[in-house]
């Protein structure tokens, strides 16, 4: 069967568990792919250029965006994110089911693609992960003590604007215990691959 790979979108405010999430999801569906956004912040230790993201330059990344390469970007905290169309669309088209992990501003965006473009409306599945509250969260990132008092409260605050938008997404998963958050992600993944919407043939005629 003839189907376009599922472009899953996924994002989850900083501290929620998200990179835990999607690494276990990822092992256990090996083919689905990551796409490595573009970011002008510096690399964190362990982070690899071309792996983790590509580490461009204010200017590097300004290139690419008045060349149009980008499919959706944002600025988050400080810095400027992208997803690059190169990690997406041939893909989708060739039957790779791709992953972003992305913000809401960048969610946004494709949603709003998706209005213009049938290969995206096609493909396009939004996931967002939760903490069970928002006091929850903050005593998870204050737990963390990786940021300064004033770091920390914009994070929150960030968090705090990204959760109010959960109906940009068609699914919500609560990282309260994480086998279990685990397991609900997979198992939507796993059913996201049975969609009529991708198939790209006529079939039982
Ligand atoms: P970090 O710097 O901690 O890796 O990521 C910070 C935030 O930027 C996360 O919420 C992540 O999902 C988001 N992000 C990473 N890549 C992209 C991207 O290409 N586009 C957008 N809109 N957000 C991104």
């Amino acid at each position: 069967m003839k189907k376009n790979g599922n472009l899953i979108v996924i994002s989850g405010p900083s501290g929620v568990g998200k990179s835990t999430l999607v690494k276990q999801a990822m092992t256990e569906l090996p083919d689905l792919r990551f796409s490595v956004s573009c970011t002008t912040r510096n690399p964190r230790e362990g982070e690899i250029d071309g792996v983790s993201y590509y580490f461009l330059s204010d200017e590097e990344f300004a290139a690419k965006l008045e060349n149009n390469e980008f499919l959706e970007h944002a600025g988050v905290y400080k810095h400027r994110y992208g997803t690059l169309k190169s990690e997406v669309v041939n893909r989708i088209t060739n039957g790779e089911e791709v992953l972003l992990d992305i913000d809401s501003q960048g969610a946004k965006q494709i949603r709003q693609a998706a209005e213009t473009d049938p290969v995206i409306r096609n493909a396009a599945v939004f996931i967002l992960i939760a903490p069970p509250s928002l006091d929850v969260l903050t005593d998870r990132l204050t737990k963390r003590n990786s940021e300064s008092a004033e770091q920390l409260k914009i994070r929150i605050d960030g968090a705090a604007n990204e959760l109010k938008a959960f109906r940009i997404y068609d699914y919500l998963v609560i990282n309260d215990d994480l086998e279990t958050a685990a397991n609900d992600l997979i198992n939507i993944l796993k059913s996201i691959r049975l969609r009529t919407a991708n198939i790209q043939e006529e079939l039982f005629q």
